[in-house]
Order: C-alpha cells, then structure tokens, then sequence
C-alpha cells in the first residue's frame, strides 16, 4: 500500500499504567497487518522475552521481531521511518523530547498514520513530559481504564483508575517498574497516602 492513499491520522491511546493502552496499540497492530499495511513499532527499550520470529510482551502479545524498533530519541525513530511504512506506532511516547509533536505532525502530513501510546500523568499527577501537547494534536483520542486498587476493609474500590499511584516513597519522577511499584488509582484514591 502507498502511503499517498492513506488518510492519515494521529490517534492518541491513552490511560494510566495497567490500564491496557498496548494491549490497545497490539489489538490495532493486528488489524492494520491483517489489512497487509506495513507497520512499525518503536519502543524505547526492548525487555521482553525474544523468542525466534516474534517479540512477546510481559502480557504475551506478540510484535513481529522485523517489525519493532528501539529508539531512545526522536531522531532515532526519524532516521528508522521506512519511505514505504504505512503506520508509525510509537509505544511509550511520554517519554520522548518535546520537538516529538512537531515531528509526529510532519509524519501525518506525510501520509503516515501516527499510533501513539501515552502515559499522561506521572504518580504525582503533573502531565507527563509533551503528553499534553501530544493529546492536542490529536484526530483521535482513544482512553483506556483499569481499575482502582484501593482496599478499605477487604474490598477494591473497583472505580476507572485515571490516575497511576506510586507506592512506597521515592522521589525521582521517572522510575521504571511494574506492579511491585505501581498500581491504578481512582481520583479520590489517588490522593490517599498508604499507611
Ligand atoms: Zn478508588
């Protein structure tokens, strides 16, 4: 498929940590190859299990390995973009430098669909790095929920988590972890320290 006859987009899924936005992104990977469009996927780093053909996610959904990049920065994704790529997806995009929505709006008007996943807050609830900018510029928000974690006497709240709720009390903003470290909070939770 030539790009030229795409109608390009930027479409924006986004949602706190635990909330499924790559299994979204995953779910969209499979319609648009299963429609033969040739896709990347640029992640920051690769740590999942490798196997031979395939790249598997901690929730063990599967990337074809030819399809997925590493890029530390916005000109690392750049530099990968192949002329016949139809479909740019870009997982973790909070994590890039401003001049991203600059650059995802040069790819969209260049007839590539953008696919962006995006954590928009940070534990503390400040907008995480471009996230605002980035939800902005988009044709297409898609959000999605877990649920909020929160026990009060032996039962979940079980409220659309929109906020990501850090545990523990370490101070740096960016701290890579999983479900040891962070959970999906509600707004009125997110606010409750742990005892
Ligand atoms: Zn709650």
């Amino acid at each position: 498929m030539k790009s030229s006859q795409i109608d390009a987009y930027l479409e924006v899924i986004t949602g706190a940590m635990f909330s499924g936005k790559t299994r979204e992104l995953h779910r969209q990977y499979s319609v648009f190859k299963s429609c033969h469009f040739k896709v990347q996927v640029f992640k920051r780093d690769i740590d999942q299990r490798y196997s031979k053909d395939e790249i598997v996610t901690h929730d063990g959904l599967k990337f074809a390995k030819e399809d997925v990049f590493i890029a530390k920065t916005v000109d690392d994704i750049e530099r990968q973009i192949k002329e016949d790529t139809d479909v740019i997806m870009i997982d973790e995009a909070q994590f890039y430098e401003p001049e991203i929505v600059k650059k995802v709006d040069e790819w969209v008007d260049n007839g590539k669909i953008v696919v962006l996943t995006l954590l928009p807050t940070d534990y503390r609830g400040e907008t995480f790095g471009p996230a605002g900018d980035l939800l902005a510029h988009a044709d297409k928000i898609t959000q999605v929920f877990g649920r909020c974690l929160f026990l009060e006497n032996g039962v979940y709240c079980h409220k659309p988590a929109t906020k990501t709720y850090r545990k523990g009390d370490i101070k740096d903003i960016v701290v890579v972890g999983g479900a040891e470290l962070y959970e999906g909070r509600c707004r009125k939770h997110h606010k409750i320290k742990d005892k």
